[in-house]
């Protein structure tokens, strides 16, 4: 295959050597990439970096094409995220797999190398890599760490923990209580006592405050947080599900949403000698593993606004900020398409999902079944369709369910009532995956009517798309790797040396 290579014949052949040593070591089937676009000129005093988790081009579009539908006249509405000057596109592959997971991708995004699935940040021979917030930590900067999701979950846990695998959350929760950086938010921690550890090593959030962490569990306390309140660890206190923030689109007025979050991060964080803050939109990819486009398009809302807080602040410093936003890998395989609408799309009759499928399947058919125990029938439903979701039995409106439809929703929803076991490898996985049956096929039959379509309830391995603003942000444009990713952020953070250094490069 051609490859465009802008420079010297030297340069050529030393890559050329090092493309064939490394093909001979490694025998991967993967690029090998040896050179990337880097910054060269003052540091950042300010970086943010945003990762939407499961967010690649056809979550970004979803959104947008949602916002856009909602406006009159069709007026085109852009996320900010694809406005900023830079952009890229960004391979994700780990280095086991093609489709990656959080974990070897955060890996990648923080560390800048690749290293096998369910790895944090460490490489495929358990080795420890220092994180980019561990470089600026040590450079004299005040770092933070948001997510949607527990704060313990792998892509917030590749920047301050090392571990072999991400499922060890104690161990991972007790890095964070010793990593002395200065600001945690969002969600809380799985395994706090070491429960599910076969070594406790104590009580994280004791071992915390000792470490001089203030511990912060509502909203009244969080928003009185001041620059004064010294280093802080900071959870929503509705935690619903896996100890994450709830969808934003079931969020309360008591839930601080990842804005919140953010705007917090930064009063708390400004100081003479700068700040890193890493900020994760984590439920995206949660709603498109269940197939929920509504869900997926509203944290990608909640995180593009989480954004706009860092532009605002960008505004303020244009010549000292950078803000880099990315996504992990692609999931879902969500597609703005479908062959049963072909050339059509209906974004707008999304608008009529009132609650996510988690809302959905946990609260709404819960009571429903707890209510109707042997006596559940398919007719009950018809309201509640409308209700949640706009659909409707009759009629010919675009939410009108067509005969074959019907018959799905009533197949799935036998299922759910039987709590039938759905085992991988069979047809009824193809049609809900993991989930509750007939919540799947109410989102899919939404989706598809808007001219959405899904592949899979796992990830997929298309690329994601990378975009920048700021100091050095023109390095973020073509087409590169996520571990190129982290080392264009550390040469703007004025780290790249010490990652040299880290991973022999
Ligand atoms: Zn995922």
């Amino acid at each position: 295959m051609r490859k465009i290579v802008f420079r010297s014949f030297m340069a050529k052949m030393v890559t050329a050597c090092f493309l064939a040593t490394a093909l001979l070591l490694t025998a991967h089937v993967y690029p090998v990439w040896a050179e990337t676009a880097l910054h060269e000129g003052t540091p950042a005093k300010y970086t943010f970096f945003f990762i939407g988790d499961g967010m690649a081009m056809s979550q970004r579009t979803a959104a947008e094409m949602y916002m856009s539908s909602k406006e009159k006249g069709s007026k085109k509405v852009l996320l900010l995220m694809n406005q900023f000057p830079a952009q890229g596109m960004t391979t994700t592959h780990a280095a086991n797999r093609f489709i990656t997971g959080s974990a070897a991708a955060g890996t990648a995004l923080a560390c800048g190398i690749k290293t096998n699935i369910n790895y944090i940040s460490v490489d495929p021979d358990f080795k420890t890599v220092k994180t980019m917030a561990e470089m600026a930590k040590e450079k004299g900067m005040k770092v933070g760490i948001v997510s949607s999701v527990s704060i313990d979950h792998a892509t917030p846990a590749s920047f301050y923990a090392h571990q072999p695998t991400r499922k060890m959350y104690h161990e991972i929760g007790m890095d964070l209580a010793k990593s002395g950086f200065d600001y945690f938010a969002g969600g809380g921690l799985k395994d706090p006592t070491g429960k599910k550890s076969k070594k406790p090593l104590g009580d994280t959030l004791r071992v915390a405050k000792k470490n001089g962490y203030r511990i912060v569990e509502n909203r009244r306390k969080f928003m009185a947080l001041t620059k004064r309140s010294g280093k802080v660890i900071a959870f929503n206190k509705n935690l619903p599900d896996g100890k994450a923030l709830p969808y934003h689109m079931d969020n309360t007025s008591e839930d601080i949403t990842l804005a919140e979050f953010t705007k917090k991060g930064i009063e708390l964080l400004d100081n003479s000698k700068g700040f890193f803050m890493m900020v994760e939109g984590g439920k995206i990819d949660w709603a498109c593993h269940a197939n929920d486009a509504v869900a997926s398009i509203k944290d990608t809302l909640a995180f593009d606004e989480a954004i706009g807080v860092a532009y605002d602040f960008y505004e303020k410093h244009p010549d000292e900020t950078l803000i880099v936003v990315t996504g992990d890998h692609e999931c879902g395989g969500l597609t703005l398409g479908f062959a049963g609408t072909a050339y059509a799309s209906h974004f707008d009759i999304l608008k009529n999902q009132k609650v996510s499928f988690k809302v959905f399947t946990n609260k709404i058919m819960a009571e429903y079944k707890k209510a109707h125990a042997g006596k559940a029938q398919f007719e009950d439903m018809i309201p509640i369709l409308k209700k949640y979701f706009g659909l409707e039995a009759a009629g010919k409106g675009q939410l009108a369910l067509k005969d074959y439809e019907l018959a799905e929703l009533r197949r799935a929803f036998i299922q759910s009532m039987a709590e039938v076991k759905i085992n991988k490898g069979t047809a009824d996985y193809l049609l809900y995956g993991g989930y509750d049956p007939f919540t799947v096929k109410i989102t899919h039959v939404l989706n598809r009517k808007a001219g959405l379509a899904w592949t899979s309830y796992s990830h997929t391995g298309v690329p994601v798309l990378t975009s920048a603003i700021g100091v050095g942000a023109e390095t973020f444009n073509g087409y590169y790797d996520n571990t190129d990713v982290a080392k264009k952020l550390m040469a703007v953070m004025g780290a790249l040396g010490e990652m040299k250094l880290a991973v022999n490069w």
